[in-house]
This record gives C-alpha cells, structure tokens and sequence, in this order.
C-alpha cells in the first residue's frame, strides 16, 4: 500500500508541474522538483501551491482512502549555488515547514540561512566536546519531603567551550537530536553519573539510604532498540542497583506510539529501572499512557509549581495531579521549587520530593559530594 500511495504522490506532482521541471524521489516520503528558468520568484510558490492542492484530494490505496498532508520547503537559485547547496537550502526550509505544523510551504531566506549557520557552528562544537570528552555533567539534588533528606540527583548535560564557559543543554539538545548526535551525548551522561552515583553510595555513611539517580532520555534514544542493553550493562559495570536508576522522559516520546519505544520501556522496567514522565501537566498528558506504559514517577513542571499557593489554576493542578497520581501509585517530584512557600504547599499536598533552587540549583560532582548526608530541614 505504501508503494502503491507513493506512486499516486509521484504521479500527481508530475502532473501539478510543467513538462520540462524534473521529479525526483529523493528517498522514504521526500520528493525534489526542479524548476527550470522561472520569471518570478511567486512562480516557486505557485507550483508549491499546486502541488499542495493535488495531493490534498484523498488517495485511494488498495481499496482504502488516504489522506495524507505535504510540507514543502523551497529554495531560489539566481545561477550561482552549487546543486548541493540548493538542496540544503530546501532541506532547511522543509524542516521549519515541518516544525510549524506541517501541511504548509516554507521559502528559505537570510533569516533561514542565519539558522542553518547556527546549527552548524552548535552542531561542529557538540562533534568536537563529544570527541574530546569535554561534556560535563551537573547535578541537582532531590529531596524527600517527609524527611528532609537527600534522596538523589537528576544528571544535567553542559558542555564545555573552547573558552572554557559552559553552554547549557538548551542551546544544544535540539541540534543534538536532529543530528543523531544525541546517541552519543546520552550514553556518555549516562555512563558518567551512573559511575558517579556508585561512587557516592559506596563512599556514603553505612546504613543511609543509597543515592538515585535520574537521566533525561530523548524520544530518539528510546527507537534504538538496543537502548535498554546499553543501560543493562553500563548499570552492571557500575554496580549500581537498577532500581536506582530512573529513566526521564517527556510524553513527546509516547505520542508515536512506536512499539520499539514501548518495548524498551517495558525491558526496563521488567530490568528494574523506574521511568518518569517528565514536564507532566505541559503536554497532552493522557491519561491512557499512565495505563498502558511501565510509568513510576511524574515530575509536575516548574511552570505550575511557580504559581503554588498564588494562583488558584495552579494549586488545582498540583492537587488534582498529586492525587491523580497517589491513586495510581506513582511516585510524584514537584521541580522547580524555588521559595518555602511553594514547599510548604507541596509537603501539604504530600508530594514525594523536590527538586529546585530552593535547594540547590545544578552543581558539578564535587559539590555534590558536599551534599552527602546533608538535611535541609528539621
Ligand atoms: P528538565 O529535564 O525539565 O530539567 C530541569 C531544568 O530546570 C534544568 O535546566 C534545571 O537547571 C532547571 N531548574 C531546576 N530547578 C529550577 C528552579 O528552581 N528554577 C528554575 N528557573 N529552573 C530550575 P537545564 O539544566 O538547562 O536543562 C534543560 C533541559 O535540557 C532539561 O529539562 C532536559 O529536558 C534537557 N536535558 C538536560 N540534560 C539532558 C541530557 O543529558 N539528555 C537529554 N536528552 N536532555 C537533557
Ligand atoms: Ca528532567
Ligand atoms: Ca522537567
């Protein structure tokens, strides 16, 4: 059936162009046209505009009716780019087209082409920080609301430039993920504060509780599927104790509803690991994923822990989420905490722990060493 979609999609764009502009399938569901000596730089736009009207019409496909939705990103040579050049230009534009909700054509321009420089530069500097191992892990602790005590640390990714500064992960992961770098990225925070963390628990006060740790994982991470192998060993070479280790992810990486992603969470799961669903409350938050996947914690967003107390909307969610996730036997972190009152309002509303400013913000490994055995209250 797809073959069969594709040859209709092929067959339509020829028809929607001139008989001299070239077709040509570039690979998977992307097309290239080519359109030779245009008058007008509207003439680019109006043969998308066609080519967007023809495949909006419903395709039949072995009996079925498909409908299917075109991005298009279109880039103008005046003679004198190289054809790769061109390419990439539309590549570019196809992306941001894809970005601002698809079904839509996107013209690349000097504001595109400032983009594309940047994602290269970011791209080039996260090469070389993976290479040189300059990429640096901070952490912040989480705390027990019920006993004050530390109870882990989530991993946050930085990386070194060659200035030594450090440039924080939302200047980088974005660039990360549609490079595939983001592979690399994680299995090297993941081996580091695994690592860490064992060393903490071995060198910590007999008879405390162990140290967890919490690594953020991107939706990408998740189709590979010998992810769930890679954390398998790396947990074992560390020594650390699966249920130690907790898996963040954001309901973006659910929402595909990719099996292979379903089945590394259950690998883990079954393994030992807990999974959270990070940003909870921001998304589509459905309900139906707390049934179907291995979830153990949610971590409710800064955006809604910020207005605790203040803001009648956001107390309700907190409250409504708490319990929501109380009957369902999750584990619930409020992030993001930042003065004592919103604290107060958490330990109220039982939350489990914290994690925020109020405490501490990200700090490297040999600050969080200070941390060990400390109590922040009572
Ligand atoms: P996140 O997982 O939601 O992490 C929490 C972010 O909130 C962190 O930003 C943290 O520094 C910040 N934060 C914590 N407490 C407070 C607070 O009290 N007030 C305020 N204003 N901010 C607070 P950071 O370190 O810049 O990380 C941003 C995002 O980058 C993370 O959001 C996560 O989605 C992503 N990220 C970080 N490290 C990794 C990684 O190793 N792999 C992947 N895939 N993503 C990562
Ligand atoms: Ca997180
Ligand atoms: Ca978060």
């Amino acid at each position: 059936a797809g073959d069969e979609l594709l040859a209709e999609v092929a067959s339509r764009i020829e028809a929607a162009v001139r008989p001299g502009d070239v077709v040509a399938r570039l690979g998977g569901d992307e097309f290239a046209v080519i359109i030779g000596d245009m008058l007008r730089l509207s003439d680019a736009q109006h043969a998308a505009d066609r080519i967007d009207e023809a495949l909006t019409r419903p395709i039949e496909v072995s009996g079925d009716t498909a409908v299917i939705t075109t991005s298009i990103g279109i880039a103008v040579s005046e003679g004198d780019d190289e054809p790769e050049e061109l390419l990439r230009d539309a590549d570019t534009a196809l992306h941001r087209a894809k970005e601002a909700g698809r079904d839509t054509s996107i013209m690349f321009d000097d504001n595109l082409r400032d983009r594309a420089v940047r994602r290269l530069d970011v791209e080039n500097m996260l090469r070389r920080a993976l290479d040189t191992e300059a990429l640096v892990v901070h952490y912040q602790p989480v705390l027990d609301v019920a006993s004050g005590e530390l109870s882990g640390s989530e991993a946050l990714v930085r990386l070194r430039s060659e200035d030594g500064s450090l440039v924080m992960p939302g200047a980088f992961i974005d660039v990360a993920e549609e490079s595939g770098l983001i592979a690399t990225l994680g299995h090297q925070v993941l081996v580091q504060s695994i690592r860490q963390t064992a060393a903490w628990n071995r060198e910590h006060a007999p008879g405390q509780q162990p140290l967890s740790i919490a690594v953020n994982v991107s939706a990408r991470q998740l189709t590979d599927p010998n992810y769930p192998n890679e954390i398998r060993r790396e947990i074992f070479d560390a020594g650390l104790a699966p249920n130690l280790l907790s898996i963040e992810l954001t309901e973006s990486a659910l929402i595909d509803g990719n099996p292979i992603t379903e089945r590394a969470l259950q690998e883990l799961h079954d393994f030992g690991c807990r999974i959270g669903l990070d940003d909870f409350g921001t998304g589509f938050s459905s309900l139906a994923y707390l049934k179907r996947f291995p979830i153990s914690f949610l971590k409710i967003d800064r955006s809604f822990v910020s207005g605790l107390g203040e803001d009648e909307d956001d107390s309700a969610i907190v409250r409504a989420t708490l319990g929501l996730a109380h009957g369902l036997n999750l584990t619930v972190v409020a992030e993001g905490v930042e003065t004592p009152h919103q604290l107060s309002c958490l330990a109220e509303l039982n939350c489990d722990r914290v994690q925020g400013y109020l405490f501490s913000k990200p700090v490297d490994a040999d600050t969080f060493r200070k941390y060990l055995g400390l109590r922040w209250k009572g």
